[in-house]
This record gives structure tokens, sequence and C-alpha cells, in this order.
């Protein structure tokens, strides 16, 4: 029998009182933000977090579907986790997200994973306490993929960071681009009411955060579905005039709706960042027509032209994906020529992953495996060659840089971001942590660069 959750919002007991969680999580950005939704939704019911598998007595993954690697992940933890439950019988074992948001996913882990207790996706996040709660009580695994968007706002989050937090001002997505299984894990698109995001960040201003990254998967169409539009170059002037952030972030932007306004709204915002990630996809128009993104290659030649001109010292960043079906050698030869001519600061390259249930995976996938990995590899090249020439130009410049902690290879350097979302290591101790300073840059790399501290700005 499936137990399908019949309530959304029930007052569920403090059953998590002396427990312990852990929440792994793969994909984007917003799969980050919904963990820290589900963070505080446990710690409302009384769990504590732990970084130790051995120590949880609750465990979710929150997976990621956008192509197979990171689906496969799941198979393997979960095989790992079994083990757990051996030792702890009351071990209850949750997998989210996007890939259980899709019926055959969610049935299959349910099926060959039988002791996972609960199997949720996206649009259950809201139910999650009341899910654990039937999940505990029952032998039977729990599944609810329902997509009932209801219960969303007003959910509590503890961001992971102490000084940075993602807000989500745009759910879901309406553009159906042809590898893309996000519209259907993800739902159409909802724009949040502008009051919610206010009283949201004004909230998080008061708590002390700094910086915050407005999310979605299409930021430029935030606002067009509410019934009083405002669009997202509004929202964003706005939030520069009445916040007290030192920084403010957005991702990411669908070239076919970056509007000029957008443009001379980042230009003029002294708070907010000169970062677009923008995902080109391709560069040859025939491939962009049959991804259905909507845009050709002159186009983004002229926005990435437009950005540069109106504000000096941009930086760029995209998504490539290489191996699209039908994408011959002069349609990956025009992808190379756009890199070089837009010259991004970064950029991932993905080998195209067919999706099931979307428009490319009907189509003849009929490039080679080896040519693909042949093709990465080339244009990963191309690119690093070209990041790390653009970051040689910042050598001898101080930059403000936001200081996140500790470098992970060595506790005697910080690491910092810049405004331009760089990465920056320095000497420096850790009471930097969280602070905005000034850093003189000694030494470049593809990856990151290297400076000095010249001083402490906030
Ligand atoms: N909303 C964002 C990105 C969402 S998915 C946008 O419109 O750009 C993140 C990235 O994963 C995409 O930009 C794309 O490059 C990559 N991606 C998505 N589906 C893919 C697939 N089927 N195969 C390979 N890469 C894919
Ligand atoms: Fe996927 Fe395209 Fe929507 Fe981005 S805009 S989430 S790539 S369908």
């Amino acid at each position: 029998m499936n137990l399908q959750a019949q309530e959304t919002t029930v007052q569920v007991p403090q059953f998590g009182k002396g427990k312990k969680y852990l929440i792994i999580t793969l994909g984007c950005q917003m799969n980050e933000h919904d963990s820290e939704v589900m963070s505080a939704m446990l710690e409302n019911l009384g769990y504590l977090p732990t970084e130790s598998l051995e120590e949880a007595d609750l465990i979710i993954i929150n997976t990621c579907a956008v192509r197979k690697k990171p689906e496969d992940k799941v198979a393997s933890m979960l095989g790992k986790y079994y083990s757990l439950k051996k030792k702890k019988e009351d071990l209850i074992i949750a997998v989210g997200g996007c890939m259980t948001q899709q019926e055959d996913s969610a049935y299959y882990i349910k099926n060959r994973f039988k002791k996972v207790d609960l199997v949720f996706g996206t649009h259950a996040l809201p139910r999650l306490p009341h899910l654990l709660d039937q999940a505990r009580k029952n032998k039977e695994p729990i599944v609810d993929i329902k997509e009932d968007y209801a219960g969303r706002e007003g959910l509590p989050v503890k961001p992971i960071s102490s000084y940075h937090a993602w807000v989500p001002i745009i759910y879901g997505c309406n553009n159906f681009c042809a590898y893309c299984v996000v519209p259907y894990v993800r739902g159409r698109e909802r724009s949040r009411e502008f009051n919610d995001i206010i009283s949201e960040i004004k909230s998080l201003e008061r708590q002390g955060y700094k910086e915050i990254t407005l999310l979605g998967q299409n930021v430029n169409s935030y606002g067009q579905d509410l019934p009083e539009k405002i669009t997202f170059a509004e929202l964003l002037g706005e939030l520069n005039r009445i916040t007290g952030f030192n920084r403010i972030r957005f991702m990411t932007s669908h070239p076919k709706d970056l509007s000029p306004e957008l443009i001379e709204t980042v230009k003029r915002g002294e708070k907010i960042c000169e970062h677009f990630h923008l995902p080109v996809q391709a560069g040859s128009n025939r491939i962009l027509e049959k991804m259905n993104r909507r845009y050709t290659r002159e186009h983004y030649l002229q926005l990435a032209s437009d950005l540069k001109s109106a504000i000096p010292g941009v930086s760029i960043t995209s998504d490539i994906i290489v191996g699209f079906p039908g994408e011959g050698e002069a349609d990956f030869a025009d992808t190379l020529d756009l890199i070089e001519k837009v010259r991004f600061d970064s950029a991932f390259a993905f080998i195209y992953s067919p999706r099931k249930g979307t428009r490319a995976a009907r189509m003849e996938d009929n490039v080679d495996y080896k040519e693909k990995e042949r093709r990465l590899q080339q244009l990963n090249q191309v690119q690093q060659k070209i990041s790390k020439e653009e970051n040689d130009r910042l050598v001898g410049e101080v930059l403000e840089v936001m200081v996140e902690g500790p470098s992970k290879n060595d506790p005697k350097m910080q690491t910092g971001r810049t405004r331009t979302n760089k990465l920056v290591h320095f000497p420096g101790s850790t009471e930097l942590t969280g602070k905005l300073a000034t850093v003189k840059i000694t030494e470049a790399r593809t990856w990151n660069l290297f400076g000095e501290l010249k001083g402490v700005v906030d």
C-alpha cells in the first residue's frame, strides 16, 4: 500500500527531541535553499544537526535530476546507508527533491530500496513534518509526489552561512528547453508576492545578514504572473533602495528575457553585484533552435557586448551543453567561436544527458560518446585559457572581498569572493569571516586569485 499524505498543515508532536538529522544535498542553489528550509523544519521538531552518518537518526538525501550522474549517485548512497539501518533499527531514511518528484524514479527507489521510509517530491516540502511523523509510525514506505503547490510561503529557514542567504523569488519554470527536466519536476512559474519577499529580506537584515542571492530558474520572468505586474528590474531596484545589505546577487538570467532596464538597474545599484550567470548552452543557431532556447547567437553576442560596455568590470558566466542531438562539427565550432568572442569569466560545461519525458529525449542522439568527451575536453581547454587571462587582468588591483572563512587547503589562508563572484585566497585570521575586506591581487590562476589583505571595510 502506498500512503499518500492527506494533509498539508497538520500539527505534529516534537518527535525529533533528543535525535539528530543529516541532510545530503545534491544539485543547484534552489536545492541548497530547500535543504535549509528542511533543516529549520526539523529543528522545530526538536532534531539537532550532525555531520556524522553513524550519529544520525534521520538521513535525508535531497536529490537532483538535471543529469544522469547525480541520479546514479543516489542509488550508491542508499546502498551504503542500508548497513546503518542494521545497526540502528529506528533510523529513518528519506529521499526527496527533483529526482523523486518524477513518478518512475520515486517508485524505482521505493521498490528497489525497500528500507527507505519516505520518498517525497519537491512539492511535498511543506508537508515534511507530517510525512516524517507518518513514516516513523508506519512499516510501509510513504510516497508523496503530489503536484500540489500549497503551503510553500512562510516556511521557516535556517541559512547555512551566517552572513549570506538565498532568497527564492520565483519557483518553477515555463521555458521547456528541449533537454531540461526542471519544468517537470519544479512545476510552472510561481512568483512570490513582492510583500512576502520584502518581509523575508527585512527579517534577514535584522538578523545581520550582509549578502543575499535572489534565486529563480529565470529571475527575469519574475512578476509577470502576479496580479499586480512588476518586473525583475523593479524588484531589484527597490531592494537596492530599501535594504541595508552590502551585496545583492541574483541568478539565473535567461538571455531571451534580459532587459535593457535590468542592465541599467545593475549599473546604478551600488549594492547590486556586477555578475550575470547567463547560460548560453550552445553557440550554433541551429542547435539553439532545437534546444528551444528562443534566442540567436547574434542576440547573445549583442547582450554580452551591451553588458560589458554598460557595466565596467562586469563578469559573465555560463553553462554550456556539448553533444546535444544533431550537434555536428560546425555547430561545435560555433560554440567555441562564441566563447572566444564573449570571453566568459568562467563556464560550466556538461555532456548532454538525455532526460526521460523531455523533447530532446525523443530526438536521435547521434553523437558518439567518445566524441562528446573530446568536445567537452576541448571546450574546457579553451575556456580555462580565457578564465586565466581574464583573471590575469586583475593582478595589481585592490578588490572588495566578502570573507567566507578559512581556505579548505590551508587554514592559515582566508577565502573570500569578489563582487564578480571570483574566489580570492589571502593570508588572514579567522576573525575576518563574514566581514568585507579589501585585498590586493598578487597572483591569478584559472579558478581563483591570490592576494594580500589591505583593510577591513565592514
Ligand atoms: N535555469 C537555468 C539552469 C537550470 S539547470 C538556466 O536556464 O540556465 C543547470 C544547467 O544544467 C543548465 O544550464 C544546463 O547547462 C545543464 N543541463 C540541464 N539539463 C541538461 C541535460 N539534460 N544534459 C546536460 N546538461 C543539462
Ligand atoms: Fe531548464 Fe530552460 Fe527552465 Fe533553465 S530555462 S530551468 S534550462 S527549462
